[in-house]
């Protein structure tokens, strides 16, 4: 039932003054699950991820994140409900190591710091391995998985990935989308915009396609075939 959603979204309306950016948006997302949202550039994906983590404030509509209506809130009100948003490009801050990236993400006691600290390099081995290695020297993908685990740091149950392989090479997007799979097995729910629509399908359990800020289609990713990905994506 709906009440067992961990994110239930309802008549969501966005504007950015008079410019309609969302309109009549519905959707839910089950604990521990992963949705796939694709649609064409500017059909307002990014600005759905934006409102989710109160970026931007809707004009209409509800948001519930584990039971609480989170629309409209701060961003640190929902960060602390549990909804982490991955920055745009890299996030981390190259000049400092591997470890002090990961330590400057921590709250709370010491005790609950180690346990956040020790927890993300389990989920993370190989971040454990480059502790000491400055951030700036890591590998895209890697740099990835490190703002992926410095999210992880504030034990989410959602988190937002934004083009997180976006301009990376084949091989450093298998990393990326390795490191959301662990963050799944770990029990952290994943909301994904991505330009591959393909991979984010096979990753997903879910898919929401939007169309100027409507959403033109809603189902299972098994669902989302090759036809219905080129009517409503073209020759993506
Ligand atoms: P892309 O794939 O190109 O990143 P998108 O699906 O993420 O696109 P959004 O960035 O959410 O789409 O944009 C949705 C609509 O809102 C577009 O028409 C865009 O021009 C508009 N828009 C986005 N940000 C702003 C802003 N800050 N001010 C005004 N209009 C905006």
């Amino acid at each position: 039932t709906s009440t067992t959603d961990l994110l239930k979204v309802r008549d969501l309306d966005v504007q950015y003054g008079p410019a309609v950016a969302l309109r009549d948006v519905s959707f839910d997302l089950p604990p521990n699950s992963a949705l796939a949202v694709l649609g064409p550039n500017g059909a307002g994906k990014s600005t759905l991820a934006r409102t989710l983590s109160g970026l931007v404030p809707p004009v209409r509509g509800s948001i519930e994140l584990d039971g609480r209506n989170i629309a409209g809130r701060s961003p640190e009100y929902i960060r602390r409900t549990g909804l982490v948003h991955l920055p745009e490009g890299r996030g981390v801050f190259a000049g400092l190591t591997v470890l002090e990236n990961l330590r400057m993400a921590t709250m709370g006691d010491r005790r609950r710091r180690t346990e956040s600290l020790n927890r993300a390099l389990e989920i993370f081995p190989v971040l454990g391995e480059r502790a000491g290695q400055a951030a700036g020297t890591l590998s895209g993908g890697e740099q990835q998985m490190l703002s992926l685990a410095r999210a992880l740091m504030v034990n989410p149950r959602l988190v937002i990935a934004d083009e997180m392989s976006l301009g990376l090479a084949p091989k450093m997007v298998d990393v990326v989308f390795e490191s959301l799979q662990r963050a799944r097995a770990a029990g952290v729910a994943v909301l994904m915009i991505e330009q591959f629509a393909t991979r984010a399908l096979d990753f997903a359990d879910r898919c929401l396609i939007l169309q100027r800020g409507r959403v033109a289609w809603t189902g299972p990713a098994d669902d989302a075939g090759s036809e219905l990905l080129h009517r409503y994506l073209g020759d993506t």
